[in-house]
């Protein structure tokens, strides 16, 4: 701003020219009346605009006379002047106003020079130029004016400059400041918002500078960073995305690294690297990591079979894909020789160290079955296999195992004892490895030395030992031998034998019971005969010994040597011993109990569900015993448990374990969503098949004497049917027969005790003769019992009519519409004398047969011949003692149908015998109906002659009857 630009009045300063320190000719205004008293000389600046600025800087530039270095100058001689400044909105100070003087002007200082020159500048004299800064502020309206106050001082001012500070445009820290002016006062800090760089990201807090009262940025905070897939460059002032090729996985000050082996990037500013086709990273690998692929397979496989087991040896694959954690798996198949192909192996083959995730390149497997091909393939896997949509590479070794002795017997359990004799059994090896031939028992006095031992064989898995020493401990190994030879000895284990004393003790104690339990002494007395002629004639038939009767079940002949057969559980001197060996324990939090379902003998039956370990859950019904049972009661009712457990087989109702540490009491199974068959036939009437489902019963039925066992119950109410009306036989508990206190099973037998007398054969009726044959008979009832929909066998005969009726060799007729070749099979099941009667495996083909050929089945008994009257006809209601329709309808359990009856214009008995199947809609309800009115028209035609199977005999007495299937039945001898 130069001084000529200066406004009026400046009469007393002058306008001159002069030099600066450099010889350069400059304009100055001057002022010099030393000489004259009461100086009061203004000049002001035009108006400056402000443009923003709150604080304005003055820089002076001006020269001040030494008053000493003027001769004579008077004491008012000055070497100092005032600054002012006054602010105005617009220009509009003239001449006069503001008035010259302070306030309104605003003095900002009066400014002293530094250096003065002592001669005045005459001719071109070099002056001494000082320069001062002033400021001040806050300014705030759109302009200023600045005035020179000279009070009698000899100076010249040379240049005045005006000036604001700010802080400028600025990338700092990742983050543009945009330009700042300063504050008003010179202490101000203005606070300035950086904006992040484009792909820069705010670190934490929100970033921030100061711009200071020089025009300087100070006290930075927070800062910027480029965010991932960029990185900084022109020394961190923008964020260049990486090039491709390469990636920045986070936000960072870091640089984008090359793509690690294996991987590439699509396109510029890439996070990561993706791998290339068939490489992969783990989840847990981060993305600068390398990817990998899936090893090769194994190589050089060695293979060392040793009867039934095998090592296997190998070398790792020549490419682990990159990667180190390289493992190996087995998958093991075995392979039959027909063309079945290959099957995974169970899970007893064992694997040593384990079967997948091996570490080493070898493995030994063992528990393979003898004599069989077993393909075994070799998988190296590692990290990223997983990822790959390819199975893993691997190879595979064809090997054949060897013949192998069967394994080692596991328990040996004791059965009975005496003073002289021992009655063991034992499970079956886990590993047979082919037909068991025999067992070979080793034992001797435990006093004694082993090689004093004897031996003893047994085609079973159970042996009377006999001639042993009261009251001695021996020790017993069993093994079992096969074509391959005899397997490994069984640990040994110590049984006693009884003392004298213990023997005749125990004997007291049963004595009183079967007197006690025996009306009469007469009883007494039979019952001692019974035993001494069971016992005679037993001991003729099969010269053992007394244990025979106790161990009917295992000695009878028919048995293949080295199967399986059932124990009875009260032949266990502690039937709770049974239980745990035949039954698992479960715990009660594995059991969530539904509903009630029905009513047992000793409990209710409930629905729930059984969640296992490791399994997944299933429906069950839960058999429970009711609170307060004696220890009897709780025997006899996990009897039932110990029977089950023994068998396996799809038609015989499964049983998953029991629970008997916590209360209830109770009995688990698979569950039976049809409940019991001969409800199921009554209510739907839909299981009429062409005996498929008898099939179903008699397979379980072959299977359960095929185990030496005799069901004796077998009846339709208990079978159950499952969802898919698959028929099991189920009720084993024994204790409905036992009729008294002893748990001595010969001895409950021949005293008597419940029989349900229309399923039962004659000969177990009479003299308890309970043989697979006996339940044969009881199979015949079965099928006419689904034959003829849950019909009541005999109907409404008395039990003693049932009995008299057999007797004299009447026989059920066919159900109606039922196939001839059933009813025939029938009537073979009830052949009298029980040595006649078919095996249930003859049965089974027989049915199986038939099924295959169903042309056998059509033809049936016609239901109008009065050749074929059936032999029970006079047993069914007598109909002249219905007075209607409806009454005879209520009394077949028919009363649905009365209404359609009524419709149908069938109101008296003669049009009702001509009626014939039609509006009957099940087929069940149909048959009934037809049955009955079968019966009824042969009444109405008075027809009296029968025809029996067999002898004809004289009629039958119809009584009716209400008492239970299950009569109280006298023993007779
Ligand atoms: P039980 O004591 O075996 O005669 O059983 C009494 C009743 O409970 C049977 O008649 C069936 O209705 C029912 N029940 C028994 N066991 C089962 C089962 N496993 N599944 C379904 N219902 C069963």
């Amino acid at each position: 701003l130069l001084l000529g630009s200066m406004a009026p009045p400046a009469m007393d300063w002058e306008e001159v020219s002069g030099y600066d320190e450099n010889m350069n000719t400059i304009r100055t205004y001057q002022v010099c009346n030393v000489f004259e008293s009461s100086q009061n000389n203004w000049i002001r600046t035009k108006f400056i605009r402000r443009r923003g600025a709150q604080r304005i800087h003055v820089q002076l530039k001006f020269s001040v006379r030494d008053c000493s270095s003027i001769p004579n100058v008077p004491g008012s001689c000055k070497e100092t002047f005032n600054l002012f400044y006054y602010e105005a909105e617009t220009d509009t100070a003239t001449r006069t106003s503001p008035a010259w003087m302070e306030n309104p002007w605003v003095k900002v200082d009066t400014i002293a020079a530094d250096e003065s020159f002592s001669q005045v500048d005459l001719g071109g004299r070099i002056m001494q130029i000082n320069s001062e800064v002033r400021s001040f502020g806050p300014v705030s309206k759109s302009g200023f004016y600045l005035a020179f106050q000279d009070y009698g001082s000899c100076m010249s001012l040379i240049a005045v400059r005006v000036f604001y500070r700010k802080c400028p445009r600025v990338v700092m820290n990742g983050a543009v400041f945009s330009e700042t002016l300063s504050g008003a006062e010179s202490s101000s800090l203005v606070a300035a918002r950086g904006v992040c760089v484009p792909n820069g990201e705010e670190v934490d807090v929100p970033i921030k500078l100061y711009c200071n009262g020089d025009g300087e940025w100070m006290v930075p905070i927070g800062r910027c960073m480029c965010k991932a897939g960029h990185e900084a460059a022109v020394n961190g002032t923008l964020c260049r995305a990486c090039p491709s090729g390469s990636f920045k996985a986070a936000q960072g000050d870091n640089s984008c690294l090359p793509c690690p082996l294996n991987s590439r990037t699509s396109s510029e500013g890439a996070t990561t690297c993706v791998c290339r086709p068939g490489f992969y990273r783990m989840d847990a690998e981060g993305p600068g990591t390398r990817c990998t692929t899936i090893p090769t397979a194994p190589q050089s496989v060695i293979s060392i079979v040793n009867e039934t087991s095998l090592r296997l040896e190998w070398s790792p694959p020549v490419d682990g894909g990159g990667r180190e954690d390289v493992v190996y798996n087995l998958i093991c198949k075995s392979c039959g020789s027909g063309r079945s192909g290959c099957t995974r192996c169970g899970d007893n083959v064992q694997f040593v160290p384990r079967q997948l995730g091996l570490t080493d390149s070898r493995v030994h497997i063992s528990e393979l079955l003898a004599h069989t091909q077993y393909t075994f393939e070799i998988q190296a896997v590692n990290g990223v296999s997983d990822q790959s949509p390819y199975s893993p590479h691997y190879t595979a070794v064809n090997i054949t195992t060897n013949q192998a002795a069967p394994s080692a017997v596991s328990i040996i359990h004791q059965v009975s004892r005496t003073p002289t004799s021992i009655t063991l059994s034992w499970s079956q090896p886990d590993q047979p490895n082919g037909v068991i031939l025999d067992y070979e028992l080793q034992y001797y006095e435990k006093n004694l030395a082993e090689w004093n031992s004897s031996v003893s064989r047994s085609q079973t898995n159970t042996a009377l030992i006999r001639g042993l020493k009261p009251g001695t401990i021996y020790v017993f190994q069993v093994r079992a031998r096969t074509v391959a030879g005899f397997g490994r000895f069984s640990g040994k284990m110590y049984f006693q034998t009884m003392t004298e004393v213990e023997y005749n003790s125990s004997l007291q104690d049963k004595l009183p019971l079967i007197v006690g339990s025996s009306a009469s002494g007469l009883v007494f007395i039979i019952a001692i005969t019974v035993i001494i002629i069971v016992c005679r004639r037993r001991s003729s038939e099969r010269p053992e010994s007394e244990y025979t009767d106790k161990l009917q079940h295992y000695t009878s002949g028919h048995t293949s040597p080295g199967m399986k057969i059932y124990i009875d559980p009260f032949t266990y001197e502690d039937p709770n011993e049974a239980v745990r060996e035949f039954a698992k324990e479960i715990d009660i939090s594995c059991v969530k109990i539904e509903q009630v379902i029905g009513a047992g003998e000793f409990g209710e039956v409930c629905s729930g569900n059984l969640r296992q370990p490791g399994k997944r859950e299933i429906l069950v019904a839960l058999k429970t015993l009711k609170a307060g049972y004696t220890e009897r009661q709780r025997r006899d009712f996990l009897s039932e448990a110990s029977i089950m457990g023994q068998f396996d087989h799809p038609n015989i109702i499964h049983l998953e374990g029991v629970v008997t540490k916590s209360s209830p009491v109770m009995i688990i199974t698979e569950f039976m969503e049809n409940g019991s068959l001969d409800s199921f036939l009554r209510v739907s009437g839909r299981l009429y098949t062409t005996g498929g489902h008898a099939a179903g019963i008699a397979a379980g039925m072959k299977y359960l004497c095929e185990m030496n066992y005799v069901h004796r119950d077998l009846a339709a109410r208990n079978i159950l049917v499952n969802s898919n009306l698959v028929c099991k036989v189920s009720d084993f508990g024994l204790s409905r027969f036992l009729e008294d206190d002893t748990s001595d099973p010969t001895y409950t037998s021949a005293l008597g005790g419940k029989i349900p007398i229309r399923w039962t054969a004659p000969e177990a009726i009479q003299y308890r003769k309970f043989t697979s044959s006996s339940d044969c008979w009881s199979y015949g009832i079965v099928m006419w019992e689904v034959m003829s929909y849950g019909e009541r066998p005999y109907w409404d005969m008395s039990n003693q009519d049932v009995i008299n009726a057999i007797e004299q060799d009447y026989r059920l007729p066919p159900p109606m519409d039922c196939p001839s070749a059933l009813h025939q099979l029938m009537l073979d099941c009830w052949q009298k004398d029980r040595n006649n009667r078919p095996k249930f495996s003859q049965i089974v083909n027989t049915l199986d047969k038939m099924i295959r050929n169903p042309g056998t089945l059509k033809a049936t008994t016609p239901l109008s011949s009065s050749v074929h009257l059936p032999l029970l006809d006079r047993s069914t209601p007598d109909f002249s003692s219905f007075t209607s329709v409806d009454e005879w309808l209520d009394a077949i359990k028919m009363g649905q149908y009365k209404e359609n009856f009524a419709n149908e214009g069938f109101s008296s008995f003669n049009t009702v015998s001509q009626m014939t199947a039609d509006g009957v809609t099940l087929a069940g309800h149909q048959k009934k109906i037809l049955n009955s009115i079968q019966a009824m028209r042969a009444q109405l035609n008075q027809i009296t002659s029968v025809e029996v199977y067999g002898l004809c005999q004289t009629e039958l007495t119809v009584e009716h009857c209400d008492k239970a299937d299950m009569a109280q039945s006298e023993l007779d001898l």
